[in-house]
């Protein structure tokens, strides 16, 4: 059946907001999505009508928040095939997600001389709590090389990385900067088969395409809410029921207990053990409701519709003359998603970012968090970024390739 995306669209109160007197476009959705009414109206729903706390409360307004909670989680563990709610941790975000495996599961399992592999293609999310970690215990970090074009990982390094037996891999499955898919579930077999255990970044890939944690193989998936229509503030790592079971709490306080005495604890079944203090009740209850909103239009329509966009976007840019576009071109769209970094021969990408913004064309530059990236490609040390969701047309790419025209124009670039 065809998706209308054009009604779709209609769905996001924001995209009827004027930026600079232009109607806005927005073209920054790798950073964050923009929320459709049904997760906006859900919120405010809770609030309106049942907001308590979860889990303790013997009246009705709180048993209807903690279903709705539980609801969400059970949602969550259908949309990338996990085992069941208790494998669904709630955290702020991808990030905080990918801390909590660092702290609990490294404080575990890294011991002096480990070996922790990561790649060079990694948001600071998935670099940052490693060093952390790998200092602590006097483990090496190492890294992934990637191929000299700069698009995908070096799978002859990889293998040979992986074949020297680290004891964690932690790679993205999606690059925020390049718009790569690696093929996480070939990297997770040799990891596996070398002893080490796998944590895939899904930030950039669970709201763009169908992920099964169990045909992955993983023992931890992390994102984040926001970038998939959700609120801010909530965020899912999946892990394997056995190997949370074997973990120590994250953090400490109410909820994540059975039992307290003056000088100990015993711990709350899964997933409660990870989540201390009260939760963000109405990001859980959004999340469900963007789950929902996903799966009514189908991941497989969605990946269709953003890789229709992107090989629109990059027909007309290759061969632009003074642009570069950097990651996997238009003959690998396969292992391409909506995220297009690119550069504008000697002009600044903040400026170019500006100019952008003059039209109403809300796009992204920096280094994106993606520091050891990102220094290598551009002579600016920086890049500026389109990436598209849903909500999408091929009339913004118009608009985004309008405002090229401009940079070029004011910038005397032929
Ligand atoms: N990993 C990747 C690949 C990302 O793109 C991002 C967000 N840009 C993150 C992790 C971190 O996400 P958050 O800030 O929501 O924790």
């Amino acid at each position: 059946m065809a998706v209308d995306f054009e009604r779709i669209k209609r769905d996001f109160p924001i995209l009827n907001v004027k930026s600079h007197g232009k109607p806005l476009v927005y073209l920054d959705s790798a950073a964050t999505s923009q929320k459709p009414r049904q997760v906006i109206d859900a919120v405010s729903d809770f609030y309106s009508n049942y907001n308590a706390n979860i889990n303790r409360g013997v009246y009705e307004i709180s048993e209807k928040a903690t279903e709705a909670y539980s609801n969400s989680k059970n949602k969550v563990s259908s949309f990338i095939n996990a085992g069941g709610m208790e494998e669904i941790i709630y955290v702020r975000n991808a990030t905080e997600a990918i801390n909590l495996v660092a702290m609990s599961w490294g404080d575990q399992n890294i011991k002096k001389g480990d070996r922790i592999l990561i790649s060079e293609m990694e948001h600071h999310s998935n670099i940052v709590p490693w060093q952390l970690l790998a200092k602590k215990k006097g483990a090496a970090l190492e890294y992934i090389k990637l191929t000299e074009d700069n698009t995908r990982l070096d799978m002859e390094d990889l293998k040979a990385k992986v074949e020297s037996g680290p004891k964690l891999l932690s790679i993205t499955h999606v690059s925020n900067v390049l718009g790569t898919i690696n093929d996480v579930k070939r990297i997770t077999e040799m990891a596996h088969k070398n002893g080490a255990a796998v944590l895939i970044d899904g930030a950039q890939s669970a709201p763009h395409m169908a992920v099964d944690v169990k045909d992955i193989g993983c023992d931890f998936f992390a994102f984040s809410g926001h970038k998939m229509l959700a609120p801010t503030g909530i965020g899912v790592l999946y892990g394997k029921s056995e190997v949370l079971e074997s973990m120590p709490p994250f953090l400490g306080g109410g909820d994540m207990i059975k039992t307290v005495e003056k000088q100990s604890a015993t711990w709350n079944d899964l997933p409660w053990k990870f989540e201390a203090g009260t939760s963000n009740i109405e990001g859980g209850i959004g999340l469900g409701v963007a789950v929902d909103y996903l799966n009514s239009i189908g991941m497989d329509n969605i990946t269709a519709h953003e890789s229709e966009l992107t090989e629109y976007a990059l027909s007309r840019l290759d061969g632009m003359s003074g642009v570069s576009v950097f990651g996997p071109g238009q003959k690998d769209l396969d292992i391409k998603t909506g995220v297009i970094a690119f550069a504008i021969k000697g002009v600044h990408p903040h400026d170019v970012a500006s100019i952008f913004d003059n039209e109403g064309v809300a796009i992204r530059a920096g280094h994106h968090c993606a520091m050891p990236l990102v220094v290598g490609l551009a002579p600016e040390k920086a890049v500026a970024r389109m990436s598209f969701y849903i909500y999408n047309r091929k009339e913004d790419i118009d608009r985004a390739l309008k405002a090229i025209e401009t940079i070029k124009r004011i910038f005397k670039i032929n």
